[in-house]
């Protein structure tokens, strides 16, 4: 005897207790209506091929998950790329522009060495200058 499904009886036989629900519709069925396709029961032929068409569409649904990974993918690699070409290009300029920063380094130094050089040589003269005022200063007041 089959196995009652929650007390439902067949859609096509009231006296007939259901043995199976359909995947698709989920009708109750009983061991004479239900339709085994693939290991599955279905009550019809009908439920089976739209369940064949529902799996297509899963397939569908895989297949444009992966295109949108596969997309998600090829942009991180661009914008690594695009990452690393602005690096490149970065480094590239700081490489070709090192020669006239240090070339403005080398001259500004120059210059803060004169710079430092003629305030040196003020410095002297004044310190030249107060000594020789203070001597003669020194030699007025002895
Ligand atoms: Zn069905
Ligand atoms: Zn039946």
């Amino acid at each position: 005897m089959a196995e009652k499904i929650n007390g439902s009886v067949c859609l096509n036989h009231p006296d007939t207790p259901a043995v199976a629900h359909c995947a698709v519709c989920r009708k109750p069925v009983c061991q004479e209506c239900q339709k085994i396709y693939e290991g599955v029961t279905y009550c019809s032929k009908e439920c089976y091929e739209s369940a064949k068409r529902t799996g297509s569409m899963v397939d569908d649904v895989i297949k444009k998950r992966k295109a949108v990974e596969l997309k998600r993918k090829i942009r991180n690699i661009i914008i690594l790329l695009i990452i690393i070409a602005l690096a490149f290009a970065g480094w590239t300029y700081y490489k070709k522009n090192k020669s006239t920063i240090d070339a403005k380094a080398k001259n500004l130094k120059q210059q803060t060495e004169k710079t430092i050089n003629d305030s040196k040589k003020s410095i002297d003269k004044g310190l030249i200058k107060d000594s020789k005022y203070k001597k003669e200063h020194e030699g007025l007041l002895k």
